[in-house]
């Protein structure tokens, strides 16, 4: 198993106050990768520093992220070009007060594409990719705020598909989603890890067992157990993982 990412003790803080506490681990190639557990252990920051979104003035970090064996950290890092290819999912579904097309060819043209044809091509098929083409395809000048939840947030898998990124991390892209919505979502990530790497921060264990092919538990901002989802769910090593799982802690 290829690793696209690695992460090496590392560790990061909201000025003094440690979020993220020496965590050693490889994110896999076209694996989906779950991170899990309870509410403020430190999934967010993790995953927001792997994409390097902590302008925080008094964020702080310790050790290495990797991708592709390049030190994220580095000074000399350009840090948009790297976004390009780490690309970020949140939590609400975030589209620019813009139309389904112009909010899919926003990326693409920052990095400087302004063909027409060219840009009409990338949004077509990043919104196949999404999923979402047949539905929107007659309406592309509709303003993105106008679909449904669970639409939007395909929107926004669209627009991070457009710049070709070989990474996505979302953040509970699922917990402002209804059932349906949700299960489209998971059914889509399924299909894009045959072509990227997924890492998908969750509070939903159900959601983690079913899509995810590894499961990082975190717990007070350590990582407590990492490993193929099959192996922690039936064989937990720690006890802490498996009364999460239980859930006997949240
Ligand atoms: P999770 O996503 O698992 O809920 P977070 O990464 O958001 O956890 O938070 C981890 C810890 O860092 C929490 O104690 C939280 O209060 C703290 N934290 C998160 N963001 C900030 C911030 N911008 N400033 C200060 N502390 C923060
Ligand atoms: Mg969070």
């Amino acid at each position: 198993m290829e690793p696209i990412i690695e992460i090496e003790n590392f560790s990061a803080y909201y000025g003094d106050k440690v979020a993220v506490k020496n965590v050693t681990m490889k994110i896999f190639k076209n694996q989906i990768t779950a991170i899990i557990g309870p509410s403020g252990c430190g999934k967010t920051t993790l995953l927001r520093s792997i994409n390097r979104m902590n302008d925080h003035i008094r964020f702080q970090v310790e050790g290495k992220i990797y991708f592709k064996g390049q030190d994220i950290y580095d000074p000399k890092l350009d840090v948009t070009e790297y976004r390009k290819k780490v690309g970020m999912v949140f939590q609400k579904p975030t589209p620019f007060p813009m139309s389904i097309y112009d909010n899919v060819a926003f990326g693409p043209r920052i990095h400087g594409t302004k063909s027409k044809h060219v840009l009409d091509r990338i949004v077509e098929e990043s919104l196949k990719k999404a999923a979402l083409w047949d539905e929107v395809k007659s309406e592309l000048n509709k303003p993105g705020t106008k679909l449904s939840g669970g639409q939007q947030q395909r929107l926004c898998i669209a627009r991070a598909l457009a710049v070709e990124p070989e990474v996505i991390l979302l953040d509970e892209p699922t917990s402002a989603l209804d059932p349906i919505a949700t299960q489209r979502i998971e059914k889509l990530l399924e299909e894009l890890s045959e072509n990227y790497t997924i890492v998908i921060v969750t509070h939903n264990i159900g959601q983690a067992i079913r899509i995810a092919d590894y499961i990082a538990f975190m717990y007070r901002g350590e990582l407590v157990e990492y490993g193929p989802t099959r192996e922690i769910v039936e064989r937990p090593k720690s006890k802490l993982t498996e009364e999460y799982l239980t859930g006997k802690i949240g």
